[in-house]
């Protein structure tokens, strides 16, 4: 199997101003087909040539890795955002409370790890099999399945996600982010319905 591009459940520019047309046209149209490209290079020929991008986390290493968890996770990233967010949903709202004591704490303990993760990085809401949920801060290409957690919402803190829009800050774009995430999507990931899984 080969990985095509993900369609956007958004146009290019319906994300500004906290996230711009122009940054969407590099980080989506360039960096995210780049990535894609690779994999789809990469895997042919090779025994893991029918794997899905999770199969391929699970399993390979190197190139073939790094360029299929980038792949992975930055589908996730565009995927979880929309310019009309909705209230976050009951039960994951309850999953929250649950996990973290209060939707404050949670969004405050997200951001901290944000802003901490050192160099290139996401910073994940995962759940454990039991479904409680978990902030990861994982370096490079890091994906929580390789860490036996289901990803739920991703940020993407690599510069080239900020840079056009924000330059060198960080927390500002953080902040713009949690005004574009589509809760429901989240949820939706919650139940098992996973978007990138066949992907
Ligand atoms: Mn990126």
């Amino acid at each position: 199997m080969t990985h095509s591009m993900p369609s956007l459940p958004y146009g290019q520019n319906e994300l500004a101003p906290a996230m711009s047309g122009e940054t969407i046209y590099f980080h989506y149209g360039k960096h995210l087909q780049t990535y894609l490209e690779n994999v789809n290079r990469l895997k042919k020929d090779s025994p893991f040539a029918e794997h899905t991008l999770k199969e391929l986390i699970l399993n390979a290493d190197g190139a073939l890795l790094n360029n299929a968890a980038q792949a992975y996770n930055h589908i996730l990233f565009f995927k979880n955002l929309t310019p009309q967010p909705k209230p976050m949903p009951y039960m994951l709202q309850q999953t929250i409370r649950f996990s973290f004591g209060t939707e404050k704490a949670f969004r405050e303990e997200f951001t901290k790890a944000a802003l901490n993760l050192f160099g290139s990085g996401w910073v994940w809401l995962a759940a454990d099999e039991c479904n409680r949920l978990h902030i990861l801060a994982l370096p490079n290409a890091g994906n929580p399945y390789t860490h036996g957690m289901t990803p739920l919402l991703a940020l993407d803190v690599w510069e080239h996600a900020y840079y056009i829009d924000y330059r060198n800050r960080r927390a500002d774009y953080v902040e713009n982010f949690w005004r574009l995430i589509d809760w429901e999507s989240v949820e939706r990931r919650l139940t098992k319905e996973d978007v990138v899984l066949f992907w």
